[in-house]
């Protein structure tokens, strides 16, 4: 018997818990979640959207794994009875520069080997959005959205069910003793050797690197918080789809976009605000740690003099309703602050960022000895969680 112990209880430690399970009885599995409940952090914080590989880089890991992780998600929500649908999204061009990036993305989507990708005429726009300006508009009928805290719970059920064992309150410190094959984790409640950990601590993939390598990591986290708004009830019919704006090529994040919710809601965002605090929820949150961490790392300094007007407007954004209703006006002009009820959610992206303040794309997961650290598992990494964890299981175990 192996075992593994997988520190982080967000829904890719999970995946690859449920998986390794599936895979063969040899191994045990142990997950170690610091709060109090699973997918407290990232997976349970997001859009819940079933993202299918538009917007990769063809041949990149995200491409491969979205594609093939839409496919193995909506299966295991079938199998489950988690509640999801495949709803399409709709892609709006809102100016004449938009067209160019917008015919841009539907090539890479044909390259990445997409379904049933096509531009809307106007009259085909009205039907479904009769809200929406565009002034051209892809159809991406293969996204659609799911309860990711339904996948976790069923996840979490199924690795119980096989034997496995999952901590919470129970965050893991470093290793007391190291050799090649075997280690000694240390964690807040117990020591204990395991055959193999998986670092899946997202917001704290690099400092979770270096407690159990006593390496530096290669990357850097920095936190995006994404806020977003709830329509009131009384207004949701203003939207039917998700409605997307055309992301910057720049940066991973899509732009404040319209969600429809599995519980029937809409919701407004996520805007993409440098946080001041890894797991800062409000924009009020600090902590020394973190900010002199992000300041002394120069790729952060890097990354912040060659984006400081993207920072500053997304910073804005946070700061005042109207900067973040304007960015919504964009898709749909009717909407107003009134039609927005008080205190939206928020979530935190952890992005890796490199010593040369790039910001890394692509997944990032390397092995060091008996250890694979997932550094880098943005967006879409909720959907791609079960074909990230074959991956890994294929390539690295
Ligand atoms: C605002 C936002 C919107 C998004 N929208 C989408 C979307 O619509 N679709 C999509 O596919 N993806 C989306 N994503 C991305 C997706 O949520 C993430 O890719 C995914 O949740 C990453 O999962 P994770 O398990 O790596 O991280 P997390 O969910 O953050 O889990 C990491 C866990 O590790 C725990 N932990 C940390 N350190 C320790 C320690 N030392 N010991 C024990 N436990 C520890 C944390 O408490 C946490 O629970 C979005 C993300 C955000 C923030």
């Amino acid at each position: 018997m192996k075992e593994v112990a997988i520190v982080g209880g967000g829904i890719l430690g999970l995946a690859i818990g449920y998986e390794l399970s599936k895979s063969s009885s040899k191994y045990k599995i142990s997950i170690f979640e610091k709060e109090s409940a699973l997918g407290r952090h990232q997976s349970g914080n997001n859009s819940g959207v079933l993202h299918c590989g538009l917007y990769y880089k063809p041949g990149s890991l995200k491409a491969q794994l979205a594609l093939e992780g839409i496919k193995q998600m909506i299966s295991f929500c079938q199998v489950n009875n988690i509640d999801h649908e495949v709803c399409g999204k709709i892609v709006v061009a809102s100016d004449e520069r938009e067209i160019k990036l917008l015919d841009d993305l539907a090539m890479r989507g044909n390259l990445n080997g997409l379904s049933g990708l096509k531009f809307l005429t106007n009259q085909e726009l009205k039907i479904r959005e009769p809200n929406v300006k565009a002034i051209k508009a892809l159809l991406v009928p293969e996204e659609g959205i799911v309860s990711y805290k339904q996948v976790m719970e069923a996840m979490a059920n199924y690795i119980k069910s096989d034997n496995g064992e999952i901590f919470i309150n129970n965050k893991v410190l470093g290793l007391s003793k190291f050799s090649e094959n075997s280690t000694l984790l240390k964690t807040e409640k117990f020591e204990k050797t395991y055959d193999l950990i998986i670092n899946c601590t997202g917001l704290f993939s690099d400092r979770t690197f270096t407690s159990l390598t006593k390496q530096k990591s290669p990357i850097k986290i920095l936190p995006f918080r994404g806020e977003y708004m709830h329509i009131a009830d009384e207004y949701k019919q203003i939207v039917n789809h998700l409605i997307y704006p055309v992301p910057d090529p720049q940066y991973p994040f899509l732009g404040v976009h319209f969600t429809r919710m599995v519980n029937g809601g809409r919701e407004v965002g996520p805007n993409a605000v440098l946080a001041l605090k890894r797991e800062g929820y409000r924009n009020t949150d600090f902590s020394l740690i973190d900010a002199i961490d992000a300041l002394t790392y120069n790729g952060f300094l890097r990354f912040l003099s060659n984006n400081f007007k993207f920072a500053i407007g997304e910073f804005a954004s946070s700061l005042s309703t109207k900067a973040f209703v304007n960015k919504a006006k964009k898709l749909i002009p009717e909407v107003e602050d009134y039609m927005f009820t008080k205190g939206g959610t928020a979530g935190v992206r952890a992005q890796a960022i490199s010593p040369q303040g790039e910001i890394l794309m692509d997944f990032n997961i390397i092995k060091e000895n008996n250890q694979i650290h997932v550094l880098n598992a943005p967006s879409p990494g909720a959907t791609a969680s079960l074909s990230i964890a074959k991956y890994i299981i294929q390539n690295y175990i």
